[in-house]
Order: C-alpha cells, then structure tokens, then sequence
C-alpha cells in the first residue's frame, strides 16, 4: 500500500479512503464483505477516486444495496455518484435475494461481494442477479464457475452458480443463480503449483453478432496455441442477448483451472480479440505460478476469512496489494508477497 486507509481508531468505525492505491472499486466491495462479516461498521470517502467516473456506479451501488439487504445494514450515502458512505451491518440473514443491476453493471462483482457474507448465515440462500454477465473489467461467468468456486469448494464452501441468459455491456439483462449453503468455517488451503496439464478449450460467444467473428476467433487461437478444431467451439447466443462477443480461453491443470477472456468491440478486430486472451493465457504457461493475477486477487479475502493459506501468482498487481491492504484493517491476518524461486507468492498468516 502507497498510503494510510484508514484514519480510525481499532474498535470504532474504520474509515477508510476509497482513494488509495488503486483507488478502484474493490476497496468498496471488499469493505462491504468484511463489514457484514465482522459486524465492523465503516465509513469510506473518496470513493473510486482513481477512476475516470468516480463514486458509486450502478453495479456498486446495488453491491451496497445487496449488502444491506442482507445484514439489515444502517447505510447513509448510497446514491448513484456518491463518493462517500456509511455502513452498518447487522446480523447477516440467510434467505432468497433477487437484485436487479438495472444496466450492464457486473452481475459477478456483487455475487462476489455478498457470497462470503451468506455462507456465515445458518440458513441456505438463493441469490439471482439481473444484469452484466460479460463485462470488460469484471470475472465473466464462466471465470467464477471454472477457477473460483472450484477452489472455494477446497475450502468448503457450497456454492452452485447457474448463467440462465448472457448480458454484455452496454445492454445487459443477463441472469445468474446461486444457491449457497452455509459454511460454519473456510479451511485454508496452499496452491503452489497448479500441475500436470489437463487440457485447454476456446469458446467465442457471440450474440446479435455474425458467426464468422467468433470463427476468426477461434482460427486465430487455435494457430496460437496450437489447439485442434475440438477444442474450439463456436456458441451463438439468440440475438436479443446482444449484441455481444466474448472470447473465454480455459486452461485446465491438475490443481487449477484459469480462465482469460477478451471482449469483441466494434472497430477492434478478431485477431486482436483473440491476441489479447492469448497473450495472457501465455504469461501464464510462461510462469510456474499456480493462480494468474486475477484468480489471486480474487482468493485472498476468501483465505483471510479461513485465517491462513496461500499460492503462488504470475503477477502482484496494484489491485490485490490495495485489496490486501483492506482486508488487514478487518481481519487479524497479515498477508505477505514475496518471491520465492523467481515466482510471486502471496502468503496469508493469523496475527
Ligand atoms: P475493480 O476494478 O476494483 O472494480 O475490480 C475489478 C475486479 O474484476 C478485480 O477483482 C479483478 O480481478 C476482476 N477482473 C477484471 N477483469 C477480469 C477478467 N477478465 N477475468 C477475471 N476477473 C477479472
């Protein structure tokens, strides 16, 4: 962290400034997890301040809005553009939730934010979400069911997430459910190597858009990464899912699954789209780091609610140093990055 979060004292309110390290909107959403899980009650500014629209967009105002639903939470300031709120939570209520995004907003960025608040409820919970599916900047579906909730489910947690309907940005309107069942406690757990080779698929989702973009797609990974044609798989979505196109690579391990997607946009062509999935995809092969960059960032609050664990990373980003910087003002876990081997390593420890 490149400055102090928080100005409060241990036992009150934390207050938090939106604005440090990354200044993106995980400070929000992390914070929001955390509160309803703790009961700690905070208040944060400068929210989303390093962003070129800062304050609360729709996707994290429904995050907030879905939190308070489900712990009961006081909440003051939660209106589109604010850049500051405050939170506190109650206790967190299992149950069936629906909440609408109401544009393109990411339908798995709240998932991820309340998800780990459910599994403390003593009753099961079913969630659905109407919103982006697929979005430029957030996990896609697929990312979570592939290489999120499988290392989830190592940890013990029951978590099933169906995709009913595609959304795309700008239009949104896609559907996911997720039934959760409640975790008396994450165990932690140690990625290190993600080991032997499984196997590796593309498929191009295409909706409202011609097919032959998601088979240029496709020739172009399958050139890359010396895929054969079962291992390339075309989907066209019905029309009035798009317009959309969305390029998912899966790698399978033995430990891991990782999933890197790129997004069709107009005047960006096929074999772009397709480069830029591929060259993450291949910085990953390149390491021998078990998780990519956002699988990392992504696991490190589950961990820290387990009190312990680890893996190893391709990449330390700005994102996961701010997140973990977040997670250390709720959590008395301290995580630590270092390099071991030439390989990144986050390492999660009780304080
Ligand atoms: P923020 O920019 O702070 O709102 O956070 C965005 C979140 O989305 C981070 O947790 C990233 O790890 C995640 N993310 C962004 N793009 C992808 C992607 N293509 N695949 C998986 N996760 C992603």
């Amino acid at each position: 962290m490149d400055g102090d979060i928080t100005t409060g004292s241990e036992s009150a309110v934390l207050e938090l400034d939106g604005a440090v390290g990354e200044g993106g909107g995980q400070i929000l959403r992390s914070a929001l997890t955390l509160a309803m899980v703790t009961g700690r009650p905070f208040r944060i500014r400068c929210i989303r301040a390093n962003r070129p629209k800062p304050g609360l967009m729709r996707q994290h105002l429904v995050a907030v809005q879905a939190a308070a639903g489900i712990c009961g939470a006081t909440v003051d300031g939660a209106a589109l553009g604010s850049q500051e709120l405050a939170f506190r939570p109650g206790p967190v209520t299992g149950g069936d939730y629906r909440f609408a995004i109401g544009s393109a907003g990411s339908c798995t960025l709240v998932l991820q934010t309340v998800l780990p608040a459910l599994l403390t409820a003593s009753q099961p919970s079913t969630l659905r979400l109407v919103g982006g599916t697929h979005n430029p900047m957030a996990p896609p579906v697929q990312f979570l069911q592939r290489a999120w909730l499988p290392r989830l489910a190592e940890m013990g947690a029951r978590i099933d997430l169906r995709l009913e309907r595609f959304g795309f940005y700008p239009a949104g309107g896609g559907i996911v459910e997720a039934h959760v069942a409640p975790c008396a406690r994450l165990e932690p757990r140690t990625w290190t190597t993600r080991g032997e080779r499984r196997g590796g698929r593309a498929e191009a989702f295409v909706a409202g858009v011609p097919e032959r973009v998601a088979r240029r797609e496709l020739e172009c990974v399958g050139q890359a990464m010396n895929w054969s044609a079962d291992q390339l798989q075309a989907c066209v979505l019905p029309a009035e899912q798009g317009p959309g196109n969305a390029l998912v690579l899966t790698l399978d391990y033995e430990h891991v699954s990782e999933v890197f997607t790129a997004f069709g946009e107009k005047a960006v062509s096929s074999e772009q789209v397709a480069r830029q999935a591929v060259q993450r995809a291949r910085q990953y092969q390149a390491s021998q780091a078990a998780f990519a960059e956002y699988l990392a960032d992504q696991l490190m609050l589950p961990l820290a609610l387990a009190g312990g664990g680890g893996f190893t990373m391709d990449e330390v980003s700005m994102h996961a140093r701010t997140n973990a910087g977040v997670i250390e003002l709720f959590l008395p876990v301290r995580l630590r990055f270092d390099r071991v081997d030439g390989v990144d390593r986050c390492t999660v420890e009780a304080r």
